[in-house]
């Protein structure tokens, strides 16, 4: 007769710093999910899988685990090579939106399944909702017929998707144990597997405003993410960016989405002009497609895949984006050069205006954020504007501008300069 496994063994096995079985792995994760195993018991594995790690051939079953946890999207209707791309979360990361129609107008399919901000990083489907109209729930069938006709969509997740994931996200997120590199990687190739995407590009970010804060930590969880795609046979590229101040100047939700469309219409900060384009070609070459992503930008073409996207989704890609009741301005207390922006600080103080949220039920205020009027590197003068605060609740200001404080210096010592592009791993 077969023992019957144990929550206790297996948190055991992982404590005393021993390989889990395959049989532990599918055991644990599926008796988690059905409610078997209890979340105390479940977080406690995950905190000695933090401590003691799981190799790659754990964390690959981990992964494959989580995705038989549900259902797959079939996507092999759409008539295009399908690439996505996922990005670690930053400050000011705008770039899935003018990617996605981008790639696609390409010739390449872009399924873009999201999620919603916590904490300091913005969630693509909040800047989103800030166009009027806008929605974001899509049925597998309508995800199907958008990649068909469009080549790009970017919507919420399907609840059938990796549900182990989301649960054990959430106890993750309470309990101290979101910060390792295992859990995080099977975290997150398990809800793009069970997409049904051919190939992925993840933009791995390193810098204060990121989850890895250092160059060695993001090449870590790259080499994981890019171990998990080989051992499931999914064409996956990291490229390494930089994180230290935010991406371009707007930092919220409607700021970010403005930003986006002045890079779809040719214009925008070259940062993320040079992103945009940099994954862009990283996705196209993955699957074979011989595209032009900077010509395509500048042609306008991106950007009528655009408003085609945009519509397709219920909203008006001409309708005016929500404005803030209060704006407020910081000035440069001195002359000289900005030394620093941290993107960890304007984060969180774009977070404190109504950006972001505490909790996953709060809401967010779509017409709250910062804009970044001068950049790490530029000479001001003193009394020049440096950022642009918007919210609808005055009361968050002076919080806000607590955090924004401790993030920028004037001095006389221009910064080294940090490229934004640190490595590709393939
Ligand atoms: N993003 C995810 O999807 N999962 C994690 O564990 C961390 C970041």
């Amino acid at each position: 007769m077969v023992e019957p496994l144990s929550a206790v063994d297996v948190i055991r096995a992982k404590r005393d710093r021993q390989r889990l079985s395959d049989e532990q792995i599918d055991w644990v994760v599926g008796a988690y999910t059905s409610g078997v195993v209890a979340d105390e018991q479940m977080a406690a594995l995950a905190m000695a899988i933090l401590l003691n790690g799981m190799d790659e051939a754990e964390t690959a079953r981990w992964t494959q685990a989580m995705i038989d946890s549900g259902e797959r999207l079939d996507l092999r209707g759409v008539g295009r090579p399908l690439v996505d791309k996922h990005s670690t979360g930053g400050v000011g990361d705008k770039v899935t939106l003018p990617l996605a129609p981008l790639v696609a107008a390409c010739g390449a399919a872009v399924p873009q399944l999201s999620g919603r901000g916590l904490g300091h990083t913005g969630g693509t489907l909040d800047k989103l909702e800030s166009i009027p109209g806008w929605r974001a729930q899509l049925t597998a069938e309508q995800i199907t017929a958008q990649l068909r006709n469009i080549g790009a969509v970017i919507c919420a997740t399907t609840s059938g998707l990796a549900p182990a994931d989301r649960k054990l996200y959430a106890l993750r997120d309470v309990t101290g144990t979101v910060e390792s590199v295992p859990l995080i990687a099977s975290s997150i190739m398990s809800k793009k597997l069970a997409e049904g995407t051919d190939a992925l590009v993840l933009d791995v970010k390193a810098g204060s405003g990121a989850f890895m804060k250092t160059r060695e930590q993001a090449r870590e969880l790259a080499g994981a993410l890019v171990g998990i795609g080989a051992r499931h046979g999914l064409r996956t590229t990291a490229v390494l960016t930089g994180m230290s101040t935010p991406l371009g100047c707007a930092v919220g939700n409607a700021v970010e989405v403005a930003e986006a469309v002045e890079v779809l219409r040719g214009g925008g900060p070259p940062d993320v002009v040079e992103l945009t384009v940099a994954l862009a070609r990283e996705m196209l070459a993955l699957v074979g497609v011989d595209g032009d992503p900077a010509g395509t930008l500048a042609s306008g073409r991106a950007y009528e895949t655009w408003c085609r996207m945009i519509a397709a989704q219920g909203g008006d890609p001409d309708a005016a984006l929500p404005v803030a009741a209060h704006t407020c301005v910081v000035e440069a207390p001195d002359g000289g050069v900005l030394e620093c922006v941290d993107a960890f600080a304007v984060g969180v103080a774009a977070w404190r205006l109504g950006a972001g949220r505490a909790r996953k039920e709060d809401p967010v205020q779509h017409a709250a954020g910062i804009r970044c009027l001068a950049r790490a590197g530029d000479r001001v003068e003193r009394g020049q504007p440096l950022f642009e605060l918007h919210t609808d609740t005055p009361d968050a200001v002076p919080a806000a501008l607590a955090a924004l404080e401790r993030g920028y210096r004037v001095g006389d010592t221009a910064p080294p300069p940090t490229p934004l592009i640190i490595d590709v791993l393939r």
